[in-house]
């Protein structure tokens, strides 16, 4: 009997390169118990997924990684056990998927005027209805021939500090944080080991926060250990997941390569129960 979960994965409803539907059978067919789909500021790929999970066998945990800004930094907040009909995050969301298009088209503009040849067409054909972003950006930029890797597009272009960088939709990681309460989630700090914002920790609880992702394919042995004992110390509950995106991510965040005990799943359900009061 498998008794493990991946809790962050991403669809072709943001930048992963596999559909919700996909994403499940694949992780069915790895073993998996239970899988999050969190895909980047939207909730648009969780319905298909719901719809194969409950074809195939596989528990899906609702979720959301929203990408929220703090001092320059980007913090992302996971929200795990969503109710996705709430209003008010969908109408923030919605705001989010709008803003995204409009910076994309900008960054477009500052290549093109950096002499990279690149439509708007070219990026919106491969991030197709989903949440546009960066990693839709750099594809271009390789399939084309400009960088030999998606990271080289991000150093040389796309980071912030990059000629053709434009900020994004700027959100508090304390209002991520406060949606994902209303929406009766567990807000749960991404891969802080990625963002060296660990002075926010404290803070953030302060605001709501009720878990830290421990197990990332970003975090070394040490981070991982640091974070678990961050999470024991704050009493905060502790999630994991591969961040998969399929090809649109050329680092090795390969599904398979983060499995989590099943009862860090029951820890979150257990968590939501206890805020509802029962
Ligand atoms: P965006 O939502 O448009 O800001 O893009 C965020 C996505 O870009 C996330 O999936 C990140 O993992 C990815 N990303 C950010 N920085 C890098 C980098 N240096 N190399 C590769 N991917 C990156
Ligand atoms: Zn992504
Ligand atoms: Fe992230
Ligand atoms: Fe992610």
């Amino acid at each position: 009997m498998t008794n493990y979960a991946d809790l962050h994965i991403h669809t072709s409803a943001s930048d992963g390169e596999y559909s919700p539907q996909f994403v499940v059978r694949a992780a069915k067919a790895q073993g998996f118990k239970a899988i999050a789909i969190t895909d980047h500021d939207t909730l648009d790929g969780l319905e298909e997924a719901q719809k194969t999970s409950r074809e195939i066998g596989m528990e899906l945990i609702t979720g959301v990684e929203i990408s929220s800004t703090w001092e320059e930094k980007e913090i992302h907040i996971l929200g795990y056990l969503i109710e996705e009909n709430d209003g008010r995050l969908q109408q923030v969301l919605t705001e989010m998927k709008n803003s995204r298009s409009e910076r994309i088209k900008k960054m477009v503009i500052k290549l093109r005027n950096l002499g990279y040849d690149i439509q708007l067409d070219q990026v919106t054909k491969i991030s197709g209805a989903g949440a546009i972003g960066r990693p839709h950006v750099a594809k271009v930029l390789l399939e084309k021939g400009y960088v030999t890797s998606i990271k080289e597009a991000f150093n040389k272009l796309l980071s912030p500090g990059c000629p053709a960088y434009i900020p994004r939709y700027k959100i508090t990681p304390m209002e991520a944080i406060n949606l994902i309460i209303e929406a009766q989630g567990i807000p749960v700090l991404a891969h802080p080991g990625v963002n060296q914002a660990d002075n926010l920790i404290p803070f953030l609880k302060e605001l709501g926060l009720l878990g830290i992702e421990v197990w990332h394919p970003e975090h070394n042995i040490q981070d991982i250990d640091k974070y678990y004992n961050l999470a024991k110390t704050y009493g905060l509950l502790m999630t994991g997941g591969s961040d998969w995106h399929g090809n649109n991510k050329d680092l090795d965040f390969s599904l398979g390569s983060i499995k989590i005990d099943y009862s860090l799943v029951e820890a979150l359900k257990a968590k939501k129960n206890e805020l509802r009061g029962k």
